[in-house]
């Protein structure tokens, strides 16, 4: 178990180890999930510090360990520079970032997600509306996890669903109206769903990454289906991201 190989990726989370070394979580394109040390990137000239900024696209090599990989070797393709000009896109693409590093598995490659994450940081670093792109990022990643939303059947009576239902976190489902008899009625762990919303996220299912800002929705709708993602990730990947309270603040102000 000492060999070497390289990967493409992207930088997702970075944190302090032993001084100067640094463990990065990468996304990567041939292996998914990358955990790895970084030695000495702290160290002024250090030759792997560019790839361990965050969002960082680079080739990188690894040395495998019994733990941790090593990071022996890394070139940066591409920096995103531009997104920290944007504090706002850049609080959407943290969210995104840790939503891959925690929900996807080491040794599991998911190269579709990957190249819509690289294209999805050059639309958010070229000035893209950050919140269409986000939201379509999340419910992709859902959906390729086998965690997606159903919109289509109430999870109770398990009939089609109505033009007008609720979707509830707990049942990862929208619920019919003659179903929905929740004491509290909408609370903050369900979300009203019309065929707006409905149709938006059929939408999001087929429409390529660089045409999602010409859909014709309302950022109130956008933020509705991103509340559904960020739920299903709370209640059925079982995950309470950092970056959700950043989305709080950003739909509170
Ligand atoms: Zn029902």
């Amino acid at each position: 178990m000492s060999g070497t190989y390289r990967a493409t990726g992207v930088t997702l989370m970075a944190h302090k180890y032993r001084g100067t070394g640094r463990v990065l979580t990468f996304f990567t394109r041939e292996r998914g999930k990358v955990e790895a040390v970084a030695q000495g990137v702290g160290k002024p000239g250090s030759s792997l510090a560019p790839a361990a900024d965050l969002f960082a696209l680079s080739e990188l090599f690894f040395a495998e360990g019994r733990n941790l990989h090593r990071l022996t070797q890394a070139r940066v393709i591409e920096g995103f520079e531009d997104l920290r000009k944007r504090p706002v896109a850049l609080g959407y693409a943290g969210f995104w970032a840790e939503l891959l590093a925690k929900a996807t598995e080491p040794g599991e490659p998911m190269p579709e997600t990957f190249d819509e994450f690289v294209e999805g940081l050059g639309l958010l670093a070229g000035g893209y509306d950050p919140l269409p792109v986000v939201a379509t990022g999340a419910w992709r990643l859902l959906l390729r996890l086998g965690v997606g939303p159903d919109m289509d059947n109430c999870a109770r009576c398990g009939r089609p669903a109505p033009a007008a239902t609720v979707f509830v976190a707990a049942e990862g489902s929208v619920v019919c109206p003659d179903c929905f008899t929740d004491a509290n009625g909408v609370s903050e762990t369900s979300v009203p769903i019309r065929p707006p919303l409905r149709s938006l996220a059929s939408t999001v299912c087929e429409m390529p990454l660089a045409r999602i800002n010409r859909v014709r929705a309302q950022p109130s709708l956008w933020e509705d289906l991103l509340r559904v993602a960020r739920l299903q990730v709370r209640f059925h990947l079982g995950l309470d991201l950092k970056a959700d309270e950043y989305l709080r603040q950003m739909r509170a102000g």
